[in-house]
């Protein structure tokens, strides 16, 4: 049969625990596996190690690829488009499954490495396929998995384009049209424009943002914006603590650089601080200076908060985890009084964070916030930009890319609303050429 199947496994239905299958005849590349974090209540710190994948499956936290079972064919790769939990978590629950390598770029591969190292549960020996963006790969004969570099929230992330004897999938999630990223290359436009013009049977893409209109600002704004409330101040001695994304190293490595305009000692402290920033420095994606420190372990964490406070807050700038009031994380650890760090009347809290709007991390966002105040602290929130694409980058990409198919994937059903009228706009039609699949769906497109 000369068709293209696309199977919804996971993240169609909601926020995480993405997965895609791809059939090309009798052969499959799937695409992402996620773990859905609101489900284990988890943070960058959490241990979900022991746990079994059906387990999982029930809770709704992973993906439910036990419908592969019915699908005819063959997993051939399971490719990765970034390091997020959303995208990787799954593996090592799930890839043992499928005698298949997992290829992915560098820096995710390392990511998705210690995943693998990390699990107690499940032994995954799939080879690690490290590609570049800009790199393409020969999975079989028929299919070839060609990387586009294009920004994110992580580090050296991809679109990925499935070349197929049927015609080209193109996997758009996650991403923003970022001219301007802090580290790494701007979107491959080039690379994209040539895929419009030789033609594109599908593209599934992310909607996270589609609801948001006009443009995503660049992650250089995020990083002036650190700096106007960092250094635009006239009580620059006060208490300052950082907090954001652990896994967002652009972010980490802007708060490095007006560190060294404050004069103060930038301080990284928590387990998942520690394990993306080793591996960014490690694959050379930033320069770590002699004077920065990185603490992992809790008694090395409290022990470097204890010689902040005696020493002088003055000299240093914390960065921690917790942005979301995470239990057991360091910032709720400090507005609990937990550590040696006292905050007093003045004190800075800076949240380089949105707030993740499920009810669970509003209220505990709200507890920590509370409690942080009630200490004396002033509260910074959302110096933040985005890494998801609003609703005018997604206009720009699909025209871009002009694909006969588009899938809106990776998001809830009001995040696929707002991109299927926006791909109507682009004269589009529900049902024909805009396909609005559910978690365990399969679509079949006829090239
Ligand atoms: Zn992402």
């Amino acid at each position: 049969m000369e068709e293209i199947g696309i199977v919804a496994v996971g993240g169609y239905n909601e926020m995480g625990r993405n997965m895609t299958a791809v059939v090309v005849g009798d052969e499959i590349v799937i695409l992402d596996m996620g773990i859905r974090l609101d489900r284990v209540q988890i943070h960058e710190d959490a241990e979900i190690d022991r746990m079994h994948s059906l387990e999982l499956i029930e809770m709704g936290a992973i993906p439910d690829d036990t419908i592969m079972r019915d699908i005819n064919g063959t997993v051939r790769a399971i490719v990765c488009t970034h390091g997020h939990l959303d995208h990787i978590g799954a593996i090592p629950k799930l890839a043992h499954r499928y005698n298949a390598p997992i290829i992915s770029t560098p820096y995710t591969t390392a990511l998705i490495r210690q995943q693998i190292e990390e699990e107690k549960k499940f032994k995954v020996n799939n080879p690690l396929v490290a590609l570049k963006a800009g790199d393409s790969y020969e999975i079989t004969d028929s299919i070839t998995v060609e990387f586009i570099s294009i920004p994110h929230s992580i580090i050296d992330s991809v679109i990925a384009v499935l070349h197929t004897p049927y015609g080209s999938v193109v996997y758009a999630c996650d991403f923003k049209l970022d001219r301007a990223p802090t580290i790494g290359a701007s979107p491959n436009f080039n690379a994209l424009k040539k895929l419009g013009r030789k033609g594109v049977l599908a593209m599934i893409t992310e909607t996270t943002n589609s609801a948001r209109s006009g443009k995503t600002p660049s992650e250089t704004i995020a990083k002036e914006m650190l700096r106007d409330v960092l250094l635009g101040t006239e009580e620059s001695h006060v208490g300052m603590i950082v907090t954001t994304f652990a896994s967002h190293i652009a972010r980490l490595n802007a708060i490095i650089e007006i560190a060294e305009e404050m004069g103060r000692v930038p301080v990284f402290m928590g387990r998942s601080m520690e394990k993306y920033l080793m591996a960014a420095h490690e694959l050379g994606f930033i320069n770590l200076p002699k004077n920065v420190e990185i603490y992992g372990q809790r008694k090395d964490v409290d022990k470097a908060l204890k010689k902040i406070m005696t020493e002088g807050k003055e000299k240093y700038l914390p960065v921690v985890t917790g942005h979301q009031g995470e239990p057991g994380s360091i910032l709720v650890r400090i507005a609990n009084g937990e550590t040696p760090f006292q905050v007093e009347s003045g004190d800075r809290m800076i949240f380089s964070a949105n707030i993740i709007p499920s009810p669970m991390t509003r209220a505990n966002r709200y507890a920590l916030e509370t409690k942080l105040k009630m200490r004396g602290a002033r509260i910074y929130d959302d110096v933040h930009v985005s890494g998801h694409a609003y609703r005018e980058d997604h206009w720009e990409l699909l025209r871009m890319v002009q694909p006969n198919h588009v899938i809106p994937a990776h998001g809830d059903l009001a995040m696929h609303s707002a991109y299927i009228e926006m791909a109507e706009d682009a004269g589009y039609v529900l049902g024909e050429t805009v396909h609005l699949l559910r978690n365990g769906e399969v679509l079949f497109i006829e090239p």
